[in-house]
């Protein structure tokens, strides 16, 4: 063994936030950074941060991030003594680490082998049943025949999970609940593998009800050491993809912790583990954690995502024991020196938008305000930065650690809350009612949560009137509008008891409320009060963002519709006016319905000019958000 030599040059094979958190690292050693990136990334934040960077393609991952001889090429290049992968693209890519060690340069993460060992999900349950880790019950054969599989499926008992081999990223999985469904469930999950990961092999496992996903964080060295940095829980997921980790896992009690934590490290030692990886366990929740009902899943061999919660209640930094153990140090601690302090919870800040089923929001952050000075925030953009359609749209991770977990729970609900992000639309909003659900404050948590309460989680709030109210008089306080807003209104008097009509556009759609003259309380003194952008208002409520404007045109704005010409109702509630007749010829900015919701009235009017093909609405009606309520032909179409 040769003695540890400090490394003093590292190449990020990475970028965004993974990125800007291993420089964060890297510099405060005393390592000098190098940055790759593709054309997309020409002006990143991660660029900008490292010492040096190399352009290494075009913006597609597969043309840039995923080349691995690029990767090395700019290494050597720039002198690069190491290489960190960062998480996704080639951190898991055993060919890729063979290629940087056999270049001569160090791979800051474990062996090629032990990688290629945890790789196949068969092949590491085989190495853990062999190492006596429990793993989940299942089929593992090689006879991949759908009537063996079907058999199989059977003798494990359903509801089963078929999985594909090679899976990862969520992918490549199919619940079957009904032995009748499994054939067609095989066929589209061998599919999925096929594209995905070019693999069509599966395994069968039971489908644990009331699952929870408990990971253990464990390090292995170059000389034979593995301990453990506890648990985490990464339970709350929106399809198999984690949304909010929390450090340790509510109701994990010593005597399970310490049985899978030594499971776990018994598992790395399995395969002469070195670095910082993750076992990933399933645990049946129904009667609550119990060191018999925990199972083995995955290994991965690498940093994860969220390993910030485990630095929180550790107080290690998993980066810096990484650069220790690639450059042959022995770990900083043993188990003994290592415990748990406080509670740690992270979330994802994605650009991605709920009400339509959480598409990716791309675009410029016009507004980005993540208050990283009283939360950690581990992002790769700033203020300005695009959030681009080559990648994964996550904005940032805010991280809390407080005393308990209701002080993380509160800590981290008021800093999304709170949080400015305009105009790409967030989760914020979702993740925000999530953390304030009755079911995560008292830690009812399984991997199906977010699925059963979707409906919920996803439904913007109403603006109340007093909202609205206000926003309207902080729009246009300062301007002389406001004298036309006050003589406009019907009834409006200077007298502070009076209401009037009014009429704002929210999001684009012209809504009518009870203007309430008031003085708005202190409600804006966090958010958006300050912030207007192009004559707009912005306005938060429960984590979620309004865009207001002063309605003009009491027609309300010419959005609202579909490409299709169909007018959708944009929120449940009651139809209390209905203003055209099928047939009819409407012009642009024309009252089609109006809508009755929250006590609020929605007009919606004509996007084009054009004619009523179809109308749904009723007066009176009840009607559901998404309805479609009119169909319009645009005239030029006709
Ligand atoms: P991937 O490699 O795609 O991340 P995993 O095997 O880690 O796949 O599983 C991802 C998620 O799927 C888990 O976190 C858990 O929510 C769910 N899951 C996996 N196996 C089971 C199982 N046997 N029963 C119930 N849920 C499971």
């Amino acid at each position: 063994m040769t003695d540890p030599k400090p490394i003093t040059s590292l190449l990020i094979a990475n970028r965004g936030e993974i990125a800007c958190r291993i420089i964060r690292t890297a510099r405060a050693m005393g390592i000098r950074t190098v940055a790759v990136y593709s054309d997309a990334d020409a002006k990143a934040l991660h660029v900008r941060q490292a010492d040096e960077a190399v352009h290494i393609g075009p913006s597609p991952a597969r043309e840039s991030y995923l080349v691995g001889e690029r990767i090395i090429a700019a290494a050597k290049a720039t002198g690069a003594e190491a290489i960190h992968p960062g998480y996704g693209f080639l951190s898991e890519n055993a060919d890729f680490a063979q290629s940087v060690i056999d270049a001569g340069i160090i791979w800051v993460g474990p062996n090629p082998d032990s990688i290629r060992a945890m790789g196949l999900k068969d092949a590491a349950k085989e190495r853990m049943i062999a190492a006596g880790v429990p793993v989940t019950p299942g089929y593992l054969g090689s006879d991949q025949s759908p009537e063996r599989l079907a058999a199989e499926a059977a003798a494990v008992g359903y509801p089963v999970l078929i999985k594909a081999v090679a899976g990862g990223g969520g992918k490549g999985m199919r619940r079957v609940d009904d032995p009748s469904d499994f054939a067609d469930a095989l066929v589209s999950c061998q599919r999925e593998a096929a594209s995905s990961f070019g693999n069509t092999q599966v395994l069968i496992e039971k489908y644990i009800l009331s699952p929870r996903h408990i990971e253990v964080q464990v390090f292995g060295d170059t000389h034979g050491n593995v301990v453990h940095l506890f648990e985490r829980d990464c339970s709350l997921q929106r399809r198999h993809q984690k949304v909010i980790e929390e450090a340790p896992a509510p109701g994990m009690d010593a005597a399970t912790r310490e049985a899978i934590c030594a499971a776990a490290v018994k598992a790395a030692k399995a395969v002469d583990y070195v670095g910082a990886g993750t076992i990933e366990f399933i645990a049946d929740a129904s009667e609550g954690l119990r060191a018999d009902r925990i199972w083995f899943m995955e290994m991965n061999t690498r940093l994860q995502v969220e390993h910030p919660v485990t630095e929180e209640i550790t107080g290690v930094d998993l980066v810096e024991w990484q650069l220790r153990v690639a450059s042959g140090e022995v770990l900083p601690k043993r188990q003994e020196e290592l415990s748990i302090n406080g509670w740690a919870m992270e979330a994802r800040l994605y650009a991605e938008d709920p009400t339509t089923g959480f598409l990716p929001s791309i675009g410029r952050l016009v507004s980005l305000d993540l208050y990283d000075d009283s939360a950690r925030v581990d992002t790769g953009v700033e203020e300005g930065s695009e959030v681009s359609p080559f990648y994964d749209p996550m904005i940032a991770k805010v991280i809390v650690h407080d005393e308990d977990r209701g002080g993380a729970l509160r800590a981290l609900a008021s800093h999304l809350e709170i949080a400015r992000v305009w105009p790409v639309k967030t989760n914020k909003g979702f993740l925000v009612r999530l953390l304030q659900s009755q079911d995560v404050q008292d830690a009812k948590l399984d991997t199906g949560l977010i699925e059963r309460n979707f409906a919920t989680l996803t439904q913007r709030p109403s603006l109340s009137a007093r909202t609205l109210s206000d926003a309207s008089a902080w729009l246009l306080r300062d301007s002389s509008d406001f004298n036309r807003l006050v003589t406009g209104l019907t009834g409006f008097r200077v007298n502070r008891n009076d209401t009037a009509r009014q009429r704002m556009q929210v999001d684009g759609q012209s809504v009518a409320f009870e203007y309430d003259p008031t003085p708005p309380g202190s409600r804006f003194e966090h958010g958006f009060a300050d912030l207007q952008i192009d004559g707009s208002q912005f306005v938060q409520v429960e984590g979620d963002i309004f865009e207001i404007r002063w309605d003009r045109s009491d027609g309300g704005l010419a959005h609202g519709a579909a490409a299709d010409g169909a007018i959708l109702s944009p929120m449940p509630g009651r139809i209390i006016a209905v203003e055209v007749a099928a047939g009819d010829v409407v012009t642009k900015g024309q009252k089609l319905v109006t809508l009755e919701a929250m006590k609020m009235e929605h007009s919606l009017t004509a996007p084009f000019d054009g004619t009523v093909a179809e109308l749904t609405a009723v007066d009176g009606g009840q009607v559901s958000e998404g309805a479609v309520l009119v169909r319009l032909t645009a005239a030029d179409a006709a």
